[in-house]
């Protein structure tokens, strides 16, 4: 059986939409449950959309996300170099070879009158097609001139892993451009002769390539080479599913879902399934299992919805996947750049307790920044919270602060040895029961003493992880602040 061999092609451009991660995902699994190889292949070649660094951000993201390529880009392999910019002589070798056999010519002809032929065609009302110019007389080659292929206009049939058997007639099959004038070879032809120079098997690539295979078809046959299985993946379609999915539809670059926590986990996860199922109901798969059940005739055809929501939920999912299988070592190490400034300040295990009682809310790890910032800082005291709570603002000053002061002295009688979570649960209940207030109401209160925050996890574990001086000055200061307020 012939060695599995994928590639991910993509162009250094600097943004890396999620659909040109769902292009590295599924060849990486493919050849990754074949034990085949993985290619990263760079195509440069478009000096105009080129932008420095942007290899580099590719080769992170892969990276981050558990895509380790075989060979290709930076690692060298047998059939480098895998920036296109250096394969440069390659791709003039096998066009002069079309040349050589009649199937590509020299052409000179300059922009304008390209244009005017464009013109004159859309006038007409007929379609521009450039095999309708073609020059008359040959013209020798030499640097800067571009090479064009020279087309077979015929019916053409071919099969697709993914939209199945398919047809095309000759009038979308052109004189395409094989080398341009700057010397670089077009997409068309250089992705061609690499697959072929790779050995790749597969090409999983974007279903908007479909309408230019006739023409790949045409260049296959030219050369004598075969064609890789062609594994055309559905759109991404924006959430209300009208339209492929752009930049402006909301949806973030890889990279900046990565800078607002979204775990690589989920990233892939959520990527993986965005046009893909297993055919079951399983929603969360790891890396393992999407080796091992990813499959090529599942793919759907028809343009996948991206849903943002689903995405942030998965990444709550794994989250807590992570937390319960790897323990809070493991999350914690994910969560290096995400705290509030002031966390600094503090040790480790402190901001490791405050993540394993606030872990279960976090959607992005960014939202650390917001959710934990009373575990670093007191909050500022803020009354009209206090006065327009649903539960409080029914209560008097005077009542407010004489909860307070109960509460001050319910909790000021355990000793700092005894400050735990069971100890103040026990002494939360025992308050309800002393002051006959309702849960919302009292523990509302006290909530809002300590943190100011819309949220706070468990009462108990808050006061818990703030500790018996941290909490009892806050719950003073409170109750000072509305006795002033009162005065
Ligand atoms: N460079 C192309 C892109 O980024 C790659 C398409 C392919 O995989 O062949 O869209």
């Amino acid at each position: 059986m012939k060695k599995i061999i994928t590639r991910f092609a993509p162009s250094p451009t600097g943004y890396i939409h999620i659909g040109n991660v769902r292009s590295a995902i599924y060849p990486y699994l493919v050849a990754k449950q074949a034990n085949g190889t993985f290619i990263l292949r760079i195509e440069d070649t478009d000096q105009a959309r080129y932008v420095d660094g942007a290899t580099t951000l590719i080769e992170d993201t892969l990276t981050w996300l558990g895509l380790d390529w075989d060979e290709g880009a930076d690692k060298g392999g047998s059939d480098g170099p895998y920036y296109q910019t250096e394969r440069k002589a390659i791709y003039l070798e096998w066009a002069k070879k079309l040349m050589a056999i009649g199937r590509a010519y020299a052409d000179p002809t300059d922009s304008e009158t390209i244009e005017k032929y464009r013109n004159e065609d859309n006038l007409k009302k007929v379609p521009y097609l450039y095999r309708n110019h073609r020059p008359v007389t040959t013209t020798e080659w030499q640097p800067g001139i571009p090479i064009r292929f020279k087309s077979d206009p015929k019916p053409r049939d071919w099969h697709d892993e993914v939209m199945g058997d398919l047809h095309a007639g000759p009038e979308v099959q052109d004189d395409i451009i094989l080398i341009k004038k700057d010397g670089l070879p077009t997409y068309n032809f250089a992705h061609i002769i690499d697959d072929y120079l790779m050995k790749c098997t597969y090409i999983m690539r974007g279903v908007e390539y479909l309408p230019s295979t006739p023409n790949y078809l045409a260049i296959y046959e030219a050369l004598g080479i075969e064609m890789p299985k062609i594994v055309s993946l559905p759109h991404i379609l924006r959430p209300d599913g009208r339209k492929k999915l752009g930049k402006r539809d909301g949806a973030k670059s890889v990279t900046e879902y990565r800078e607002d926590g979204i775990l690589p986990e989920a990233m892939l996860n959520y990527l993986a399934c965005l046009g893909w199922n297993d055919g079951t109901e399983q929603e969360i798969y790891t890396m393992a299992e999407l080796i091992e059940k990813f499959d090529i005739s599942k793919i759907q055809t028809s343009g996948a919805r991206y849903d943002e929501t689903k995405l942030l939920w998965m990444n709550g999912q794994w989250i807590r996947k992570i937390f319960a299988e790897q323990g809070i070592d493991e999350l914690y190490s994910r969560t290096k750049n995400f705290w509030p400034e002031s966390a600094a300040n503090y040790p480790i295990e402190y901001r490791k307790q405050v993540l394993s009682i606030i872990y279960d809310r976090l959607k992005v790890l960014s939202d650390l920044k917001s959710m934990t910032d009373y575990f670093f800082v007191d909050p500022k005291i803020n009354l009209d919270l206090i006065i327009n709570n649903k539960f409080l603002k029914n209560f008097s000053e005077s009542e407010l602060a004489s909860l307070l002061s109960t509460s001050i002295q319910a909790l000021s009688s355990i000793e700092s040895s005894d400050w735990d979570a069971n100890h103040l649960q026990e002494t939360l209940n025992q308050l309800l029961a002393d002051t006959d207030k309702k849960p919302a109401e009292l523990f509302s209160l006290i909530r809002l003493a300590l943190s100011f925050a819309p949220f706070s996890p468990a009462l108990n574990l808050t006061l818990n992880v703030l500790g018996r001086d941290t909490s009892l000055s806050r719950l003073n200061a409170l109750r000072a602040a509305i006795l002033n307020d009162g005065e």
